[in-house]
């Protein structure tokens, strides 16, 4: 059946669940248009604050109607009673309440960049691979919705397994464990999985997966800062964030953005890591300091962080990228997995 008629479906069966006060939830103002996936069923319900307890077994019904519709769909149903709000945290000095940790997951590190394209992905992936050449037990998971490359990076295809108890079987690749909101979209569909249920999406492929036990999971964060890492960063404890930016000033000053919203959100900086930074002449072996040298670490002195590394830009870091063999792996002796390495020994050391 086609998606859109399948939603359709879902939502003419919603028209039999009740919500509070009266009235059903197929005609309420509050819900989200129903999205439909190969893998996955999605809406939100929008509610007034304070009243989420009570739209309880509303959502609980919907699951259900959507479940029995849906063949072996996952169906993420969130109910969203206020908008995350940033600045409620800005003064605080106690961990902000409500924050978790994941079962069976010791440290979460979070990858972000202030704008996409500057090889955020590209660095997550590596950095992983690199915290497990250091003996440890690792995962990835790609919450970059707008452009989810981790499974391609990798070498995966193919979407994730889910268990008849509806929990994700993850994929592995390189000894990592592997997950990826992109599994759960279609073409042309991340516009509008947009905050409730790009939120409620994320917080299921985090807590309904089967990790195992992990020492660390990277997670490969969307560029810039938005209801994704808020929602993120209140509701489960991350250790910290690797930033990626590239030498120019403008992705700085973006990457700039993202560091103060950590600050508020009290999400420790593990470290800057300057991407793309010099460029090696593949005849000559020579270094070119393309954007001028030494940008990240300034920028990262003058914002108090730890400067964790610098990658240079080379083609065969590309080439490797595009063929699902990242660097570390590819070629484990070459300067660019050493570079790699390097940064995630740092990390390593800021977080112990
Ligand atoms: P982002 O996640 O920030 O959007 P990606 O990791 O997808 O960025 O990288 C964008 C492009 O740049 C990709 O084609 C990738 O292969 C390439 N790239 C990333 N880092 C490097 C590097 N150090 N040298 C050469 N190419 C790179």
């Amino acid at each position: 059946m086609a998606d859109v008629e399948l939603a359709a479906r879902i939502k003419a069966a919603l028209s039999e669940v009740e919500i509070p006060g009266g009235g059903d939830l197929a005609s309420y103002a509050g819900l989200s248009e129903v999205i439909v996936t190969p893998s996955a069923i999605a809406f939100a319900i929008a509610v007034a604050p304070g009243m989420e307890a009570a739209f309880g077994p509303t959502r609980e019904q919907a699951v259900k109607r959507a479940q029995a519709l849906g063949g072996d769909r996952k169906v993420l149903v969130s109910v969203t009673g206020d908008k995350p709000n940033v600045a409620k945290f800005s003064h605080g000095k106690a961990t902000p309440p409500g924050k978790t940790k994941v079962d069976g997951i010791k440290r979460i590190i979070g990858v972000g960049s202030g704008k996409g394209g500057v090889g955020k992905s590209t660095t997550s992936v590596n950095f992983a691979l690199s915290l497990a050449a250091e003996g440890l037990k690792v995962g990835i998971l790609d919450a970059d919705l707008y452009g989810p490359s981790v499974p391609k990076l990798l070498g995966l295809e193919g979407k994730s397994a889910i268990r008849d108890d509806g929990i994700f079987t993850p994929h592995e690749a390189y000894g990592l464990k592997v997950m990826s909101i992109g599994s759960m979209l279609v073409d042309g569909q991340a516009v509008v999985w947009r905050g409730p249920m790009a939120t409620s999406a994320l917080r299921q492929l985090l807590r309904e997966t089967d990790w195992g036990d992990l020492d660390v999971l990277v997670i490969d964060l969307p560029p810039g800062t938005g209801d994704i890492h808020i929602a993120l960063f209140q509701q489960t404890i991350v250790d910290g964030v690797v930033i990626v930016s590239t030498p120019q000033d403008l992705a700085l000053i973006d990457a700039q953005k993202a560091i103060d919203m950590l600050g508020k959100m009290q999400v420790p900086v593990l470290g800057l890591v300057e991407n793309m930074s010099y460029f090696i002449a593949p005849d000559t072996g020579n270094r070119y300091d393309i954007f001028g040298s030494g940008g990240a670490e300034r920028a990262a002195a003058t914002m108090g962080i730890p400067f964790v590394g610098a990658i240079p830009l080379v083609m065969s870091i590309r080439e490797n990228s595009d063929a699902g063999t990242p660097p570390v792996v590819a070629v484990p002796d070459g300067a660019e997995a050493q570079a790699y390495r390097a940064i995630a020994r740092k990390v390593i050391t800021t977080l112990r």
